[in-house]
């Protein structure tokens, strides 16, 4: 069997830009996948979670399948991270957060610009919005919080390497100064 730490990712209500700065780690890629073994993750396409030691979530909870994703991912990883500013305060998504969701509805689907077949979509298959946008600790509990938009190359690979030999996360000032 495997001894290799067996991660999950997963992006909610997210633009992928946090999962694109992993990839971005470039060749230290190959040190990774010699500790561990991805599980569900965008990047292997697996659908199913299975039991898992560290959880990655990357955007904010915006609808009804967010929250059941989301809650999946908190029981079945033994360790759940907040990855990039969407997932930690709801970042661009919880820009709709000052109006109403019928106001959302309406100025996207009905009064908008260059709207032709006016009609707010209501097939069963779409997920239901909720109300409003929130950071994922707000629903599950999180073990560690990333930040950054995205967090950057380097501060995934440091994240990484120190949560994996089970040392104090540190960051050199660099990595989590942001103007
Ligand atoms: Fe995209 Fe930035 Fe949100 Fe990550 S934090 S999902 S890069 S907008």
């Amino acid at each position: 069997m495997s001894d290799k730490v067996k991660v999950a990712t997963v992006s909610l209500g997210g633009c992928f830009g946090c999962h694109m700065s992993l990839l971005d780690i470039d060749e230290r890629l190959i040190d990774l996948l010699e500790l561990i073994e991805f599980d569900r993750t965008p990047l292997t396409d697996i659908k199913q979670i299975g039991e898992c030691d560290l959880g990655i979530v990357e955007g904010g909870v915006c609808n009804a399948e967010n929250v059941e994703v989301l809650k999946e991912f908190r029981r079945h990883c033994k360790t759940l991270v907040s990855f990039g500013a969407c997932a930690i305060t709801g970042g661009i998504p919880a820009m709709r957060n000052q109006f109403t969701l019928t106001e959302c509805l309406e100025e996207s689907y009905l009064q908008g610009m260059g709207i032709a077949d006016a009609q707010i979509p209501d097939d069963p298959e779409i997920p239901m919005l909720l109300n409003q946008v929130y950071p994922i600790h707000e629903v599950v509990k999180i073990d560690y919080f990333l930040p950054g938009c995205p967090p950057s190359a380097d501060t995934i690979w440091t994240f990484l390497q120190e949560l994996l030999a089970g040392e104090p996360i540190e960051f050199a000032y660099q990595q989590i100064h942001y103007d």
